[in-house]
C-alpha cells in the first residue's frame, strides 16, 4: 500500500490540503478561499470557525478527488498564516472573538503605550521582535480589553489562546492537544526566544494569564492524533507544525546558516538560516526561530513586507484592472518601463526596515500618459523594491552577501516579477520545481517525525530548480530606479 503526508496550508486568503508522495512531489491539492472581514480601516479579521471549516472541506476533497484513503495518510504536518490569533471557549470550543489576523492594526494603540512605556528595549531582547500590531500578544491583549466578559473568563482560566497551528491541532485532535510549535510560538511577544519559555515579564506587561498558553513543542513530533469522525475513522499522527514563513524556509532545504529564501504570498518574507544563533538586528529585522527539531532549535533573521500578491490583488478587486492575478505580466510586459510612476503599496503601513503602521498606500510620478499598463508594472516592481529593502539591511546585519535567493509563493509564476527583481538586487534568482514550500516544509517536518523520511540530508537531495533569472541590469540603471523608490517611500511616510 502506498503512503503519503498530508500537509494543511492554513494560508491568508485560503486554505489548502496537500497530498505529498515520498519523493516530495504534489499527488493532489485542494483548495478553499474563505471570506476576508474588514470591520475598520486597517483592521482584518476572519471567522476561525470558517477557517476550521473549509480546512475539513479541503482535507475531504483532497482524500476523495485522490481516490487516496485515510488509512494511508502516514502523518499531518500543518503551517499557518502566523500570528493570527484566535481565544476561544475551552469548554464549548466557541471562539470569543474573530481571529484577529497579523495583517490587521486594531492594536496600533496599545502598542503606542507599550512604546511610551520604554518596553522596547525588553521585548526586542526577549523574543527578537519589535512593538508593532502584526505580532499576537497586543491581539490578546485587545481581545480581553474589548470583548465584554473576556477577561475575567480568561482569568477563571476558562479561555485559551492559540495562533492558527494551535486552533487547528486542538481541533483534529477533538480538544485534547493545546500546543504550538517553537516556530509559532517564536511571533506571539509573549515567548523568551533564548531561554525558550513563555516569558512571564512580558506576560505581566500584556496583562494575559499564563493559564490561556498552549505547551510549547517541537516542529518535528507527534502532538496528537486526529479524532476519528474527521477523517474517515483514521486516527493519524499530527507530527508537525511550523509558520508558513519558517516551514518554506524548511521547505526549500535551506539548512545552512546563510541560506535564504523568500516567500512571494499576501505579503512577502524574506527569511535567512543563521544556525543555532540569534543574531540581533541594528535595522529592524526580526529575529525569530526557524525551528526546533531533535532536540536542537535554530534561528532566522527575518525582514516582513505586510503587502505583496495583495497589491495584485488590488489591482483586481479594487482597482478592477485586472481579471486576473496572472494578467499582470501581460500588462506589465507590454511597456518597458513604469515611465517614472512608482506605487507604494503601504496599505496597512510598512513593515522592515520601516516599521511605520500610520504610513497608507501613495501613487507617484503620474502624468497624462500613465496608462495602466504603466501602473500595472509599477505595482509589481512594489514587490520587488520592498525586497531590495530588506536585502540591503540583512546583508549589513549578518555579515553575509547573498549569492543566490530562492523564492516561493503564489506570486512567483510571474517571470516578469523575478527578472525584475533579479536585476534589481543583481543576484540570481532560483524558483524550484514545488512552488508549493510552505506545504513541503510542513510535511517534511511531519514525514520526519514519523519516519517517512529518514533526515534532512533525504530532503535536501529532493530539492530541484525550476528557473533560474540571472541579473542584466546595468548597476546605474539599477542605482537610478532604486532612488526613485526611496524617494517616493519617504514621501509616503510624510504624507
Ligand atoms: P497566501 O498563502 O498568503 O494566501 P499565496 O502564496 O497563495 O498567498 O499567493 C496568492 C497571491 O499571489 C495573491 O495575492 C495573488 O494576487 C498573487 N498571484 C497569483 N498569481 C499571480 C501572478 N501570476 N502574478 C502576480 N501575482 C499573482
Amino acid at each position: 500500500m502506498e503512503t503519503y503526508i498530508l500537509s494543511l496550508d492554513q494560508g491568508t486568503t485560503s486554505s489548502r490540503a496537500i497530498i505529498f508522495n515520498k519523493k516530495g512531489e504534489i499527488v493532489h491539492t485542494a483548495q478553499k478561499e474563505f471570506k476576508q472581514y474588514f470591520p475598520h480601516s486597517g483592521w482584518v479579521e476572519h471567522n476561525a470557525n470558517e477557517i476550521w471549516g473549509s480546512v475539513l472541506a479541503v482535507i475531504a476533497t483532497a482524500l476523495s478527488e485522490s481516490n487516496i484513503r485515510a488509512e494511508q495518510i502516514e502523518g499531518i504536518g500543518i503551517t499557518n498564516q502566523r500570528e493570527t490569533t484566535v481565544v476561544w471557549d475551552k469548554e464549548t470550543g466557541a471562539p470569543v472573538y474573530h481571529a484577529i489576523v497579523w495583517q490587521s492594526r486594531q492594536t496600533s494603540g496599545i502598542c503606542e503605550e507599550l512604546k511610551q512605556g520604554g518596553y522596547e528595549q525588553t521585548i526586542r531582547k526577549k523574543t527578537g521582535l519589535l512593538i508593532d500590531p502584526y505580532f499576537s500578544g497586543t491581539k490578546v491583549k485587545w481581545i480581553l480589553d474589548n470583548v465584554e466578559g473576556a477577561r475575567s473568563k480568561a482569568e477563571e482560566g476558562k479561555l485559551l489562546f492559540g495562533t492558527i497551528d494551535t486552533w487547528l491541532i486542538w481541533k483534529l485532535s477533538g480538544g485534547t492537544a493545546h500546543v504550538t510549535d517553537f516556530s509559532n510560538a517564536s511571533r506571539t511577544l509573549m515567548f523568551n526566544i533564548h531561554e525558550l519559555k513563555w516569558d512571564e515579564e512580558l506576560l505581566e506587561i500584556l496583562n494575559v494569564p499564563s493559564s490561556m498558553l498552549p505547551e510549547v513543542r517541537s516542529s518535528s513530533e507527534i502532538y496528537a492524533h486526529t479524532v476519528g469522525y474527521h477523517f474517515f475513522g483514521e486516527e493519524i499522527p499530527i507530527a508537525g507544525a511550523a509558520g508558513d514563513q519558517q516551514a518554506a524556509m524548511f521547505g526549500q532545504a535551506c539548512f545552512e546558516k546563510g541560506m535564504g529564501k523568500s516567500t512571494y504570498g499576501t505579503g512577502c518574507f524574506m527569511l535567512m538560516n543563521t544556525g543555532e544563533k540569534a543574531v540581533e538586528s541594528e535595522h529592524g529585522l526580526l529575529t525569530t526561530i526557524a525551528w526546533g527539531i531533535n532536540g536542537k532549535v535554530e534561528y532566522a533573521l527575518e525582514g516582513s513586507i505586510f503587502i505583496a500578491g495583495a497589491a495584485i490583488q488590488w489591482l483586481k478587486d479594487g482597482m478592477r484592472m485586472l481579471n486576473s492575478a496572472s494578467d499582470s505580466e501581460k500588462y506589465a510586459r507590454r511597456v518597458d518601463s513604469t515611465d517614472g510612476v512608482y506605487v507604494v503599496p503601504a496599505f496597512v503601513g510598512l513593515g522592515t526596515p520601516y516599521w511605520n503602521s500610520e504610513v497608507r498606500g501613495s501613487v507617484f510620478g503620474l502624468t497624462r500618459g500613465t496608462s495602466k499598463e504603466h501602473f500595472v508594472r509599477a505595482t509589481i516592481e512594489s514587490l520587488a523594491y520592498q525586497t531590495k529593502d530588506v536585502l540591503s539591511v540583512m546583508e549589513v546585519d549578518s555579515g553575509i552577501e547573498l549569492k543566490t535567493l530562492r523564492v516561493d509563493g503564489g506570486v512567483v509564476k510571474n517571470n516578469f516579477l523575478l527578472e525584475f527583481q533579479s536585476d534589481l538586487l543583481n543576484v540570481l534568482v532560483e524558483r524550484p520545481v514545488i512552488n508549493e514550500t510552505t506545504a513541503l516544509g510542513a510535511a517534511y517536518l511531519a514525514g520526519l517525525a514519523v519516519g517517512y523520511w529518514d533526515s534532512q540530508k533525504e530532503i535536501e537531495s529532493q530539492w530541484a530548480v525550476d528557473q533560474q533569472f540571472e541579473p542584466s541590469m546595468a548597476q546605474e540603471k539599477r542605482d537610478e530606479l532604486y532612488d526613485g523608490w526611496k524617494k517616493a517611500v519617504q514621501a509616503a511616510m510624510v504624507f
